[in-house]
């Protein structure tokens, strides 16, 4: 099967005309638009909608299975991807709008374009083509498409309660693989090779909000007590305290699979398990490189009073927190308890611990590894782990290989959470390619 660019980003330009948008309390989201971009989906792939059987999961999650011969012994695999997307902003600030489905200048632009019915996109073409042919797997497919990723879950989260779903059914899931990068050069890491980022995991993520309260007043007789200066100091003792860098196995399976290509500087990278001190140099010139060894905090929001002549009667302070593996929730508010003191209250916005990290030794992992090796001549496969948050974390409860990669090359997508998503015409459609091979060759792969 050959898959055709014009076609992959003509249907993806169909679903991007929804405007999808979530938000934490689901009342009030319009599911009008998600209910459209299903019957959208229904008629552009009709193959998929006449084989798969489909079920909504709480207002609008959607649910596949495409059941297999049960030839194989593989455990059934699930394709996950979201529905929702963040909201567009300004129109003012896009070159064409969000929600036109725009075609121009070697792009499809909107928004969702790239984070990530791009995604969806892929699942839909590879699978209606696979039909078309008269294939079916020999083990039962999956496809969870959640509404509230871009929220952290919200008041409902979709994913997971998909995840409940497949579970009360005694569902054990051989892989997950969920949206994720792609492949092509790492020049920030002096890579001589193009890699191909399998994300294994991902770090936690964390608001944390500090108040302090005080009696306000008129700012003409402020008396000597300053709730906003209390606040300050507060933040440059937690500034000060950052958690120190540390050596994971996600980070170390990394290492040990790029540092080969990565010159000199790969061989110290390679043995930081034995000496740890080599690496600190490297990282503390490269915030993005920091952000791999431990737990970081950024204060990013300080409010006192709303106006200027009045004294506020609270103060609040958001620390944004990106967990690494080993680190929790709740020792992170430990420390910060620890550091405030009294008389400064602490409360958790939206909280997740880290993920678990998947294995690599799984048939789907090495699936992934051939496959996008025989696609990309040249590349590797190196797992790692993400710094965002994606759906794919709910879903450990019923599988240990959960994945994060999409197959499209990278730099594909551009602009997410931003003006100006856009997702590149040229090589779309080697997402499409790579899951109808997948999907294939997974069932060659031999149950262990
Ligand atoms: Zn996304």
């Amino acid at each position: 099967m050959e898959f055709k660019d014009e076609v992959c980003i003509n249907h993806l330009a169909g679903m991007v005309k929804y405007a999808t948008v979530s938000n934490g309390v689901s009342a009030n989201m319009d599911f009008e638009q998600f209910y459209g971009l299903h019957k959208y989906l229904e008629e552009t792939y009709p193959l998929v909608h006449k084989t798969l059987k489909k079920e909504i999961v709480g207002k609008a999650a959607l649910l596949y299975k495409w059941e297999g011969t049960g030839k194989s012994k593989n455990l059934p695999i699930l394709l996950a991807a979201h529905q929702d997307v963040v909201p567009e902003g300004n129109y003012e600030g896009w070159t064409y709008p969000p929600y036109e489905g725009r075609i121009a200048d070697g792009y499809l632009w909107g928004r969702g374009a790239s984070d990530c019915k791009s995604n969806m996109m892929a699942h839909f073409e590879a699978i209606e083509a696979l039909i078309s042919e008269g294939f079916t797997p020999d083990y039962d497919i999956y496809l969870a498409y959640g509404y509230n990723e871009e929220v952290g879950g919200g008041d409902y989260n979709s994913a997971a309660a998909m995840c409940d779903v497949l579970k009360e059914r005694g569902v054990t899931l051989g892989c997950v693989i969920d949206e994720g990068g792609g492949v092509g050069m790492d020049e920030r890491e002096g890579v001589s090779v193009p890699i191909g980022y399998v994300r294994t995991g991902e770090k936690g993520y964390a608001d944390f909000i500090f108040t302090i309260r005080d009696k306000g007043g008129h700012s003409a007789s402020p008396g000597k007590e300053s709730a906003i200066a209390k606040m300050g100091q507060l933040a440059i003792d937690i500034h000060a305290a950052q958690f120190p860098y540390r050596v994971t196995k996600g980070v170390l399976d990394e290492y040990k699979a790029k540092g080969p290509y990565m010159g000199e500087r790969g061989k110290v990278f390679m043995n930081m398990d034995k000496d740890f001190d080599a690496v600190i140099p490297y990282i503390e010139q490269a915030p993005f490189l920091a952000a791999k060894f431990h737990t970081t905090q950024a204060i990013t929001m300080i409010k006192g009073s709303d106006q200027a002549n009045i004294l506020p009667t609270e103060v609040t302070m958001t620390v944004n927190c990106r967990l690494l593996e080993g680190d929790t929730v709740d020792s992170l508010m430990e420390k910060f308890k620890k550091i405030a003191g009294e008389g400064v209250e602490i409360t958790v916005g939206t909280g997740n611990n880290p993920s678990q990290v998947s294995t690599i030794e799984s048939n789907a992992y090495k699936c992934i590894e051939e496959l996008t090796k025989e696609l990309n001549p040249g590349c590797i496969v190196v797992p790692a782990i993400s710094g965002g948050g994606t759906d794919a974390r709910n879903y450990y409860p019923i599988c240990d290989s959960v994945y994060r990669y999409g197959g499209f090359p990278q730099g594909s997508g551009s602009g997410a959470h931003n003006y100006n998503e856009r997702f590149k015409i040229e090589g779309c459609h080697k997402g499409p390619e790579f899951f109808y091979k997948f999907i294939r060759k997974y069932g060659d792969f031999q149950a262990c």
